[in-house]
């Protein structure tokens, strides 16, 4: 019987193998490894699988949020509104661009950013929101859209968990101003390294961001503004090009998992809800336990790897302590942050190893809640 794992790429390189070593060589016997014919080609299959638009590849998913906020001249004094449930890169991000993160609340049922609560969070200094689409599930950035009630602020999509999530038909990354996507080897497409890209509908805007990603340049050695050097490189383009086909199939695996886990799990459990007209790309299957911690170590003992995502709030952090809001600001972001667990996820995680995950959760939350 083979181990459970969170995650594992290795069976999907040996399915590639051949066309993957291939492309690298092919990089390598070309003459050019940065910004070439790799890079090019990608961003345009990349835009085309999530509609019509520009794309410009960055070296990775925190350098994408980066060019993105610059490129709408975005900087100190200003405010970007967020939430304090993401992976760090999100604020740090922001704070990069010297703006100063304002966290909302989340939603209990999604754990994504409370649409209702955003107004409260805008002051005249709101230059933009970064809307996470955490997990995998999708926020739905029209809605969002409306709820800014005309104000001139920017919206960012972070889709580093939901490569193929949708709302509506429309996948995710072209719905706001940009969308900005990482290439991290764990998410739902992954390079063998670091990388990252931008998305928008608007040329002027992607070619703003294909300068801010070199040095500002329009032209060789001449900065038409400040930028900084975020490249995605040739080889992990001409893999991200092998893999990306697969993505759409990749993806629905991962929804026929989420289906098994849905089927099997002890009924009684809580897991994250999507909202209607969503499909979740279930970059993390998410359930919430009270006892989380003990459930946990269960499960360990089971030999049943699980994650959390994300134990500390972000305003918890010693370095981001600073933009504590106060007591009570986030409750809902601090109690989900105490009870969720995220199980193994991966389009190559066998049927039988979901099955033995759900046996195991019933074991391990027998007594709890
Ligand atoms: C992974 C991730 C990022 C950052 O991507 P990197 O490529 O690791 O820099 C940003 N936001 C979210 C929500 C992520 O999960």
């Amino acid at each position: 019987m083979t181990d459970v794992r969170m995650f594992d790429y290795l069976d999907q390189y040996h399915t590639l193998a051949g066309e993957m070593n291939r492309a690298i060589e092919r990089v390598l016997e070309s003459g050019r490894l940065i910004l070439g014919e790799e890079v090019r080609a990608f961003e345009e299959e990349f835009v085309s699988f999530l509609g019509n638009g520009h794309a410009v590849g960055v070296g990775n998913g925190t350098d994408a949020i980066v060019v993105a906020l610059r490129s709408l001249g975005i900087g100190r004094g200003d405010e970007v509104v967020t939430v304090a449930n993401t992976a760090v890169p999100t604020v740090s991000a922001i704070r990069e661009t010297g703006a100063t993160p304002v966290f909302c609340d989340v939603n209990e049922d999604t754990c994504l950013i409370d649409i209702d609560r955003v107004g409260e969070c805008l002051s005249e200094r709101t230059k933009a929101v970064v809307a996470v689409h955490l997990y995998g599930n999708a926020v739905d950035i029209t809605e969002l859209r409306n709820h800014l009630e005309g104000a001139d602020v920017a919206i960012v999509e972070d889709c580093a968990q939901a490569h193929g999530a949708a709302i509506r038909g429309q996948r995710v990354g072209l719905i706001g101003d940009v969308g900005t996507f990482s290439f991290y080897p764990t998410k739902n497409l992954g390079a063998y390294g670091d990388g990252g890209l931008c998305v928008t509908r608007d040329a002027g805007l992607a070619s703003k961001m294909r300068s801010i990603r070199m040095y500002g340049f329009e032209q060789a050695y001449d900065s038409e503004r400040e930028g900084v050097n975020s490249r995605l490189d040739e080889i992990q383009a001409a893999i991200l090009r092998v893999k990306l086909p697969h993505l759409g199939s990749w993806v629905e695996r991962r929804r026929e998992i989420a289906a098994l886990y849905d089927a099997y799990l002890p009924r009684e459990l809580d897991r994250v809800r999507c909202q209607t007209g969503v499909e979740h790309a279930y970059h993390l299957y998410v359930v919430k336990v009270q006892s989380r911690d003990l459930v946990r170590q269960r499960l360990d003992g089971l030999g049943i790897p699980t994650g959390v995502h994300y134990p500390i709030p972000i305003h918890r952090m010693n370095a981001y302590r600073f933009l504590d809001q106060g007591r009570g600001a986030l409750p809902v972001t601090e109690k989900l942050s105490r009870c969720v667990l995220s199980l193994p996820m991966y389009p190559e995680l066998p049927d039988d190893h979901v099955l033995r995950v759900c046996e195991a959760m019933s074991e391990a939350t027998a007594g709890c809640k």
